[in-house]
């Protein structure tokens, strides 16, 4: 993702990362840390330092606490805030957690923000869409998170849409959909193609909950760094829808990620998920014609890297 005159989109900023050790954070830290000051502010609770170039400044520390947030926003030009607490189901056990980290933290960091007048790319969620009407989904969809998690994503989305609004913080939400790719932690979004990998090169069979044909739209880590590249560089403000446009069964995945692996492993069903979510898919119309922003990973593709990182432990070259 470069600039028509091969500059790289950002260059010469100093950055902040938050959540920057983690699966989406690490890989957007790599496309930035060659041409800019990057720091990362990461408490490591799921993330780790290995995944990061030597030439980041890691600053070790959470995003409720008022001395690392100084720290880490001294003289900076632009944040990416991709620190949460990520997981649907430990939102619903911890509700107060959830929007302290979630929440809290980020009015904390936009706070910040407007002080030292940095940009703000906040990392957002389809969950707050909870249930779509139908799909594909726009950004004025009707949006009703069905857990603390989503709740969360669109309350602090609210906050950074207001700094824009009373403040004139150039702001912008990316609601990413499944993000999934090589070095993906056990996520709540696209853990499914994680255990499916798993069982498909362990010659297990697959197991598909419920019947198997509810959608989702799986964007490959590369695009979501490309969208926030987009995002970081130019003027535009606002909400966005970061996926495909396309959307797969959940058998159908089953399928193409047996076919990566090259194995036919039996196909087995167990029982759904409560409150499982039947159809997702972007309508990414928007920031494509804001952003420029163009899908590029075929899910085949990038399912085939899955299969040969987990395989090697090196991603290959086919996204
Ligand atoms: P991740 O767990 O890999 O990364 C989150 C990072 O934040 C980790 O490195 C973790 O150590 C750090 N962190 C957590 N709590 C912290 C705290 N209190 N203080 C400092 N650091 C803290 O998750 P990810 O999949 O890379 O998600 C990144 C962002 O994208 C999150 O905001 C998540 O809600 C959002 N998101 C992810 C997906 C997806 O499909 N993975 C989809 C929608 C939205």
């Amino acid at each position: 993702m470069r600039r028509q005159d091969g500059q790289p989109p950002i260059a010469d900023e100093r950055i902040l990362v938050t959540g920057g050790a983690g699966f989406i954070g690490s890989n957007l830290v790599a496309a930035l840390a060659p041409h800019n000051d990057v720091r990362v502010l990461d408490d490591l609770s799921s993330g780790s330092r290995s995944n990061l170039p030597p030439e980041v400044t890691v600053l070790e520390g959470d995003i409720r606490d008022d001395e690392a947030l100084d720290r880490a926003t001294e003289d900076v030009d632009l944040i990416y805030h991709q620190a949460a607490l990520v997981s649907v189901t430990e939102s619903v056990d911890r509700p107060e957690a959830t929007h302290e980290i979630n929440v809290a933290a980020t009015v904390k960091l936009l706070e910040r923000a407007r002080a030292e007048d940095a940009r703000f790319v906040f990392a957002s969620s389809a969950a707050v869409y909870g249930q779509p009407d139908g799909v594909p989904v726009a950004e004025d969809a009707s949006a009703d998170p069905a857990s603390p998690y989503g709740l969360s994503k669109l309350a602090a989305e609210r906050y950074v849409r207001l700094y824009d609004d009373l403040y004139d913080l150039p702001t912008v939400a990316l609601r990413y959909f499944n993000v999934y790719g090589p070095g993906q932690l056990d996520s709540d979004y696209s853990a499914v193609i994680r255990v499916f990998v798993e069982q498909a090169t362990s010659g297990e069979p697959i197991t598909v909950e419920g019947d198997g044909t509810q959608t989702r739209d799986f964007v490959h880590v590369e695009d979501v760094v490309q969208a926030n590249l987009l995002a970081g560089a130019g003027d535009a403000t606002g909400v966005f829808n970061v996926g495909t446009g396309e959307s797969v069964t959940i058998l159908e995945l089953a399928e193409l990620v047996a076919d990566a692996a090259d194995s036919s492993p039996e196909i087995v069903h167990v029982p759904a998920r409560q409150g499982d979510i039947d159809r997702s898919r972007a309508d990414v119309s928007k920031i494509e014609a804001t952003l420029g922003y163009e899908p590029t990973v075929r899910l085949a593709d990038g399912l085939e890297d899955v299969v040969r990182t987990a395989a090697t432990g090196q991603p290959g070259d086919g996204s």
